[in-house]
């Protein structure tokens, strides 16, 4: 592919319209080309019939719709879960992961190329940091998916590789492209950003008025702890990011998702219930119990290594104590194992080769 290309995906219908006046192009045209290219998921500037022929040559000439290619889409051996290992321009591999229930199909897509928060039961973050993904890069994990699986994805969850409010303006651009009316697919609602936290940014994201739904990734509701999980808490505490998820609460409405990766003798103790029940009661909120996918066989050294999952048992118990409480609980499954899809195992074995 000739290099010079310039990127159209990634563009908000407001970047194209601007661009498309700037060029001294009707303003209709860019509902045009945003039509084909995020709803009708067009690869091609000829594909888009009703575009003029001189407009469609130019664009041609200057412009690439492709941010991603295909590498590998593998299939869980319950048939249920898929992964995508995608390519992107520069080379870099990453993983869109699609976990139907009996309700959804939810999408779950990278941000970035690795991530350089470094928390300490992430396969990600094992890897570092890389790169940002652009918008497009973002938003065609979408389109690619969708394309190749059989029924319509419902939900997506900014859940997969990096941290999104640290490529903020891509994911807002990226959840912008979305919250268009012509973008039938998927609405707002539907749509959930999860974050280990950086409260400057839950703040803007709040006051973008894109009603996306917020995931914080809590993991243990005590400062020390969390910080020798998470190091990014010794930067942004606890407690300042509760403010800011609270911010998020009253500007947007609707609860907050916890989610809490069940680590052996971490954060699965009495006292950790009991925190747990108390910080839920603060706020509208939902907590998500993750069974952990243990990092051992990657970095047997240092901390990585040494965490374990908490039992079947005690995540049970966990989650009926907190359903005596009236909190609503999800207990995600470990579908999907058998592909390295879960969360935190994304892409590494394909990037190293
Ligand atoms: N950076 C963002 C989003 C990507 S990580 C964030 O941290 O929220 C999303 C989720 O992946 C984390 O909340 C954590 O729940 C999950 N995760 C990471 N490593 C995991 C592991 N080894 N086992 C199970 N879940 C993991
Ligand atoms: Fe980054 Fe999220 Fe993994 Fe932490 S859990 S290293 S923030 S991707």
């Amino acid at each position: 592919m000739n290099k010079k290309l310039k990127p159209l995906k990634g563009l908000t219908l407001k970047e194209l319209q601007d661009l498309f006046v700037s060029e001294g192009e009707a303003k209709f045209r860019a509902l045009q080309v945003f039509n084909w290219m995020y709803n009708y998921k067009v690869t091609s500037f000829h594909d888009m019939n009703n575009v003029s022929l001189s407009l469609r040559n130019k664009l041609e000439d200057e412009y690439s719709l492709l941010t991603l290619s295909m590498v590998e889409k593998a299939v869980s051996s319950d048939g249920a879960t898929v992964k995508f290992l995608f390519k992107t321009n520069s080379g870099s591999i990453i993983e869109s992961v699609i976990i139907p229930d009996e309700k959804r199909t939810t999408l779950c897509i990278s941000t970035q190329v690795g991530c350089p928060l470094d928390c300490k039961f992430c396969a990600t973050g094992l890897m570092g940091y890389k790169a940002n993904l652009s918008a497009g890069e973002i938003f065609d994990q979408y389109l690619l998916a969708s394309k190749n699986y059989a029924s319509p994805i419902t939900n997506i969850v900014y859940m997969g590789m990096g941290e999104p409010l640290l490529n903020y303006d891509s994911t807002v651009k990226s959840l912008s492209i979305f919250s268009e009316e012509l973008t039938k697919g998927i609405s707002l609602k539907k749509i959930t950003v999860s974050t280990s936290g950086i409260p400057e940014r839950i703040r803007n994201l709040a006051d973008t008025n894109l009603k996306v739904k917020l995931a914080f990734s809590l993991h243990s509701c005590f400062e020390n702890i969390r910080s020798e999980i998470m190091p990014i808490n010794d930067k942004y505490s606890l407690k300042s990011n509760l403010e800011a998820v609270d911010y998020f609460l009253k500007k947007t409405g609707g609860r907050v998702t916890y989610e809490y990766v069940m680590l052996e003798g971490v954060n699965d103790r009495k006292e950790d219930l009991t925190a747990l029940i108390k910080l839920s009661r603060r706020m509208p909120a939902k907590i998500n119990l993750i069974p952990f996918n243990s990092l051992a066989h990657m970095n047997p050294e240092g901390m990585s290594g040494r965490l374990k999952p908490s039992t079947k048992d005690r995540i049970e118990l966990f989650a009926d104590k907190l359903r005596d409480e009236n909190i609503t609980v999800m207990l995600r499954n470990t579908k999907g194992q058998d592909i390295a899809a879960a969360c935190g195992q994304l892409a590494i074995k394909f990037g190293d080769k």
